[in-house]
């Protein structure tokens, strides 16, 4: 047989993360009737007994999610585990172990490694997961860390970024924008500490978007208040990158539009002011900043009184019929089509 000298190639960047995942992954239907969802969500749901057990798994790239010039080890360690649990609450779920898995190159001494577990410890401990395994091998050039999370929920509970329907509220936690200013504050002072080693930045009036990078939280303390005020999310995303892209998420996988309007997102005064400093725009930056892991989701218009005043949760836009499409109400009033500008691992973002 004759070898094709040239065989077709196609970029990855082409494709994108998503595009390359549904690519991959589109051959593969569940075989089993325990797997209740497979690929598609912020985790997979296995029933158990009478409960879904839920899995999610990231890995973080030494050079492409941090740079340990000012992600401290200890703080790696802490993010490395919040942003899986993150996927779990994502859930409607309650994440309760872990496993970790770690390649390292021998640039890294055992102290370097035990500040990363130093930081893994401390998230174990204040969200009450356990850790349970994982694996440790070698690389040839940097750290590679991979995390799985396990959790639970009540069947009826989980929540899947599919459930929205029209006229549902769209409600966002906390506030946004933040853990990317942090970034460019702390990209900005590793350049002026290049040019002079000397200088003793004054990180205190960043030190909230600083924490926001290096510190974020899952909103494990969201599921719970919803329990509490008797709210069943219709759908819910945890916010990794960027909220027009997660909106895209739900918009796409629920099959409805969506209106969200600029003047409601929920911006901290720091966000305000690091973005005047940086001059960039601040509803821009929330669009696409990513890495807050708040937690976005919709409800029903009933329960709307039941969160009504909650400084947790913002309504930021409803839902609408699919053909409306997703835009963004400006203050203006203008109607500008939500894109997904997120952060891309393949370079486009
Ligand atoms: P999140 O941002 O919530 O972590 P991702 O965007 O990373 O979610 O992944 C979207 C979905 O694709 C998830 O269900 C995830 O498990 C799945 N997925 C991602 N990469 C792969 C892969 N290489 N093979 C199979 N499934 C994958
Ligand atoms: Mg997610």
């Amino acid at each position: 047989m004759l070898e094709d000298k040239e065989p077709e190639r196609t970029s990855l960047e082409k494709l994108g993360e998503f595009g390359l995942i549904d690519h991959l992954t589109r051959t593969f239907s569940p075989k089993q009737p325990s797997t209740l969802r497979a690929v598609g969500d912020d985790a997979a749901v296995v029933k158990f007994g009478d409960r879904a057990l839920l899995v999610s798994t990231d890995q973080l790239v030494e050079g492409i999610h941090f740079d340990l010039s000012y992600m401290p080890l200890k703080h790696l360690g802490y993010k490395s585990v919040v942003v899986n649990l993150s996927d779990i609450c994502a859930m409607n779920g309650v994440p309760t172990q872990i496993t970790v898995s770690i390649a390292v190159s021998n640039r890294f001494p055992l102290e370097a490694l035990e500040e990363l577990y130093t930081g893994i410890k401390l998230a174990c401990d204040i969200y009450q997961v356990d850790l349970v395994g994982g694996d440790t091998t070698s690389s040839d050039r940097g750290l590679y860390l991979s995390v799985t999370a396990i959790g639970h929920a009540a069947e009826e509970e989980v929540t899947y970024r599919s459930g929205a329907r029209p006229n549902d509220l769209l409600v966002v936690s906390g506030d946004l924008g933040g853990a990317f200013m942090g970034l460019k504050v702390l990209q900005r002072e590793k350049e002026v500490f290049k040019v002079n080693p000397n200088n003793q930045p004054d990180l205190e009036p960043y030190s909230y978007i600083i924490e926001r990078q290096l510190k974020p939280e899952a909103r494990k303390d969201i599921v719970s208040l919803l329990k509490e005020l008797g709210v069943r999310p219709t759908s819910m995303i945890d916010i990794s990158d960027g909220l027009s892209s997660e909106i895209l998420h739900l918009c796409d996988k629920s099959k409805v539009g969506c209106n969200v309007y600029e003047e409601k997102i929920p911006l901290d005064p720091t966000v305000i002011s690091a973005c005047e400093e940086f001059v960039l725009d601040s509803t821009m930056i929330a669009l696409s900043g990513g890495e807050d892991y708040e937690l976005l989701f919709t409800i029903d218009q009933d329960d709307y009184p039941k969160i009504k005043g909650n400084p947790n949760l913002t309504v930021v836009g409803h839902m609408t019929e699919a053909d409306r499409g997703a835009h963004l109400i400006t203050r203006n009033e203008e109607s500008i089509p939500l894109k997904a500008q997120g952060w891309n691992s393949f370079g486009q973002g």
